[in-house]
């Protein structure tokens, strides 16, 4: 049965023409090698709470025995007090832990318990929500909400960060902003029933006809027309070095729009100038020839490839994963946490053939090495991080929940 089902180019030519095989990544063979596993929750229920801190060190530091003293820097083999678990320095004779001046600092949970949780979060392939985490862990949600936030904000602060090299795929993707109240109670298809109509020469002109008439009046621009809410997620891939192995290295942004200035604004802050970018055919591209070694476009209703390198499906598959992830996993991410969800997809995406001990290291790693947290530290007290993260620059959130002075309605 299986050799009918078995597509070979001389065989069936044409078959083969109308349903490409993809070619293989090898992702799926790594998920099932013994590479990817040997380090499991099992082995973490054997780890006691010194190697639990040795493990954090080795993490932070790449070493358990050397490491730089937090509060003078000198970097020398410090003494280990067994009892407290700490290290005092051979230099300024303070005290110092491994979490101290980190995003961990003054944890009530015992940092063996840290890592299982943060083990069960690094292996979500599309992410953990923080009840599942409370239900398995049998902590409060406060306490697990703000440690997977903590790890996001490694990730914001410290994965997310610097230019990449070589080939970039970049796209834009809408995401929030909600469409409900206008389509509510309407037959589906009958929203361009009452829509004014747009005169002929302010339409979009016909492929290979001339732009005519005079620029289009801002309603007709989709920036216009998008709901206050919606925010454009932005992403650059960098191609592999090895062809057809998948993305190497991710970096994302959120803007209000894809416009020219947010698209420029995410480029040049995370592509060198020698670089070649790849993208669809959206005009606020168009200034990318001036600004990289070279700028190749795709038109997405023509083809998703030229069959010559030219695409930015690894962008595409970006986001698809990124909307299985905030759709699917977490329902209702708020715009002002938005970026720091993105960063997370960003990071399971780049660790994806990681070892399974690996990536619970580098994920520490990028916790341990942002310093002390700037969002989550005292959240459960109200102190709260205002602005979201866009590419435009910070801008204060709007507020969700409960206004001040609300109280329920008692049935009577
Ligand atoms: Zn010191």
């Amino acid at each position: 049965m299986s050799a009918t089902l078995t597509l070979s180019d001389a065989a069936e030519p044409e078959k083969r023409k109308l349903f490409p095989i993809r070619n293989r990544t090898g992702t799926a063979a790594f998920h099932l090698s013994t590479d990817a596993v040997g380090f499991g929750q099992s082995d973490l229920e054997k780890l006691t709470e010194k190697q639990a801190v040795l493990f954090m060190a080795e993490a932070q530091w790449g070493s358990a025995q050397e490491m730089p003293c937090v509060h003078c820097g000198s970097i020398d083999t410090h003494y280990w007090t067994p009892k407290e678990m700490r290290w005092k320095c051979k230099c300024c004779g303070k005290r110092f832990s491994v979490t101290s001046n980190t995003v961990f600092a003054d944890h009530k949970l015992p940092l063996s318990k840290i890592l299982k949780i943060a083990f069960s979060w690094a292996n979500g392939a599309a992410g953990v929500p923080a009840l599942k985490l409370r239900r398995d862990w049998n902590v409060a949600y406060a306490t697990v909400f703000t440690l997977a936030h903590k790890l996001r904000e490694g990730l914001t602060r410290g994965f997310d960060k610097g230019p990449l090299a070589g080939v970039h795929e970049m796209d834009g993707m809408d995401v929030n902003g909600r469409r409900y109240k206008e389509k509510r109670n309407k037959p589906l298809g009958s929203r361009s029933a009452g829509a004014p109509k747009i005169p002929a020469e302010l339409l979009k002109p016909a492929d290979g006809s001339e732009l005519m008439g005079p620029a289009k009046p801002p309603k007709f621009g989709k920036t216009a027309k998008q709901p206050a809410d919606r925010r454009l997620l932005l992403v650059m891939c960098q191609r592999g070095v090895s062809e057809g192995k998948g993305t190497s290295a991710t970096r994302v942004a959120i803007g209000l729009s894809e416009s020219t200035k947010t698209v420029t604004a995410m480029a040049t802050q995370h592509a060198s100038a020698e670089s070649t970018i790849m993208s669809d055919e959206d005009p606020s591209y168009a200034s990318f020839r001036d600004l990289f070694a070279d700028h190749r476009t795709i038109n997405h209703s023509v083809a998703y490839s030229d069959g010559k390198g030219t695409s930015n499906n690894q962008a595409e598959s970006f986001n698809a994963r990124m909307r299985r992830t905030a759709e699917g996993t977490y329902l209702s991410i708020s715009n002002k946490y938005l970026k720091d969800y993105a960063c997370e997809v960003a990071w399971r995406t780049d660790t994806r053939k990681m070892s399974t001990r690996n990536k619970l290291r580098h994920v520490i790693r990028n916790a341990l090495s942002v310093g002390m947290s700037l969002w989550w530290r005292g959240y459960t007290h109200g102190h709260h991080r205002e602005e979201e993260l866009l590419i435009e620059g910070a801008q204060l959130a709007l507020g969700r929940g409960r206004q001040p002075g609300w109280k329920a309605k008692v049935p009577r």
